[in-house]
């Protein structure tokens, strides 16, 4: 059976990540991935039920953000429809740069309609006129299509200046990235967005208080659109029904690494790892990044844990390695690409990167001494703590995470340096 359905979704155009529906967890899998709603039924059901009472549904759907976070999405939505301002916003973050994080453009390759659908409902709750799409530079192959998804909206009454004749305003724009993984941070998103450069600002103000423009404004993954757009058809309770009682619903992942089947998967939160491990045919598993490089990386002891807010977050990404992988170099990888990426503004992030790269390069050739180790990591507190965003504040995550599970991985690359006795140590100077 599930050799059939690979076989059914080898036609997508988005080779080679492709949908698995999982066997045992076929009917939850559909949950959002499967059967998308109807063009339009979103907004029809919002309206028909009224606005306030949609977002009391959303409310008891318990959705949570998907970018990664978890914020609840009612609350953002009710933050940003309070504010009395000339103009409120709409973003749908689609600037997936995590690394191993391949999802949203297979939702939007296959599901942009009722990502667009949940961004309309949005826009009617907040009270918003103007929407947009921040699309991530590297998935330029996917404009067009959009723009013809947008045009067909337009053309059917579902985009403009009277949607379904109800009297509802709003349309929305792609915004291309141009390759920073920081825009994927919300507020260097909407920076970006007003064409400067992207630099997250201070956080409070939240956008939805202060966002694009300085007005009120939501910024929400794309998952999170698709998932909102559902619940305005099917209700909270049908969605609140999966899940934990923290997480409500499904997680799509990003699944990849080594394994046997990788792609995009849907599952209930609260699903046991090692389940996960068995469907995608990973073996020999030496551990899990979930999360990206910001996230955790679990070891091969702990694949009871779950997929949940409350226990492994992630906004998507799932990277399997295998016992041929060593976990110094899955670390050192993840650190040098966070000193690529920090986008330099502020010191300790812009220079502590850089030393962790430094220090960490050091150990890991072998040229690091008794105490190297103990102050990696104590540079690693310091990137941590003194970081203006979230990218200094996890940057960190990749050696930390590792140090706490294979603190003998570590110890075990430094230079073996023995003091003999009777070894004339100013006579090895001279
Ligand atoms: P955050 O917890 O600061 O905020 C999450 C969301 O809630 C934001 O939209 C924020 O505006 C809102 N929010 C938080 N507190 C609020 C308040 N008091 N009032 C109103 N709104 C409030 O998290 P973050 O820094 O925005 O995002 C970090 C997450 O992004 C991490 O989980 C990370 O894994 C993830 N991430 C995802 C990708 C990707 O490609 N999907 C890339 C990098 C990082
Ligand atoms: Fe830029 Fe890094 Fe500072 Fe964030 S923490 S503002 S990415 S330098």
């Amino acid at each position: 059976e599930i050799a059939a359905l690979i076989e059914q979704q080898r036609d997508i155009s988005d080779w080679p990540a492709y949908l698995f529906a999982v066997e045992d967890n076929l009917h939850k899998a559909g949950l959002l991935l499967n059967a998308p709603i109807e063009k339009g039924a979103a907004i029809q059901a919002a309206l028909d039920r009224g606005l306030e009472a949609t977002l009391a549904e959303l409310d008891r759907s318990g959705l949570r953000g998907r970018g990664g976070a978890g914020f609840k999405t009612a609350a953002k939505w009710r933050f940003c429809a309070e504010e009395s301002a000339e103009r409120h916003y709409v973003v749908c973050n689609a600037d997936e740069g995590e690394p191993g994080t391949f999802k949203d453009r297979v939702l939007l390759n296959m599901h942009a309609d009722q990502v667009f659908e949940g961004m309309t409902l949005a826009a009617a709750i907040i009270g918003a006129k103007q929407g947009f799409l921040y699309l991530r530079g590297e998935y330029l192959h996917l404009y067009d299509k959009l723009q013809a998804v947008l045009e067909q909206r337009r053309a059917t009454g579902l985009l403009g200046d009277n949607i379904l004749g109800r009297g509802l305003e709003f349309d929305i724009e792609i915004c291309l990235g141009a390759g920073a993984y920081i825009c994927g941070e919300e507020s260097a998103l909407i920076e970006s967005l007003e064409g400067k450069p992207g630099i997250p600002r201070n956080r409070p103000p939240y956008p939805v208080t202060s966002g694009y423009l300085n007005q009120p404004t939501i910024v929400n993954n794309v998952e999170t659109f698709l998932a909102a757009a559902k619940i305005a058809v099917l209700g909270g309770d049908w969605f609140a029904g999966f899940g934990t009682e923290k997480s409500a619903g499904s997680k799509i992942l990003s699944i990849c690494g080594d394994c046997a089947r990788p792609g995009i998967y849907e599952y209930p939160f609260g699903i046991a790892i090692e389940q996960i491990l068995h469907d995608c045919g990973a073996t020999d598993v030496l551990g899990v990044q979930i999360g990206g490089p910001s996230g955790t990386f679990i070891s091969n002891q702990e694949f009871k844990r779950q997929l949940a807010f409350e226990d492994l977050a992630t906004g998507g990404s799932f990277i399997v390695f295998n016992n041929s992988r060593n976990v110094l170099d899955i670390a050192q990888n993840f650190t040098h690409f966070f000193a690529h990426e920090s986008c330099g503004f502020c010191t300790p992030c812009r220079v502590g990167t850089s030393l962790l790269k430094k220090q960490l390069d050091k150990i890991i050739d072998g040229h690091g001494s008794a105490g190297d180790v103990a102050e990696l990591e104590s540079l690693c507190q310091l990137v941590k703590n003194y970081s203006h965003c979230g990218l200094g504040q996890t940057a960190a995550n990749p050696i930390l995470t590792t140090l706490q599970r294979y603190p003998d991985l570590y110890q075990n690359r430094l230079k073996n340096i023995s003091y003999e006795p009777g070894f004339d140590l100013d006579g090895a100077l001279e």
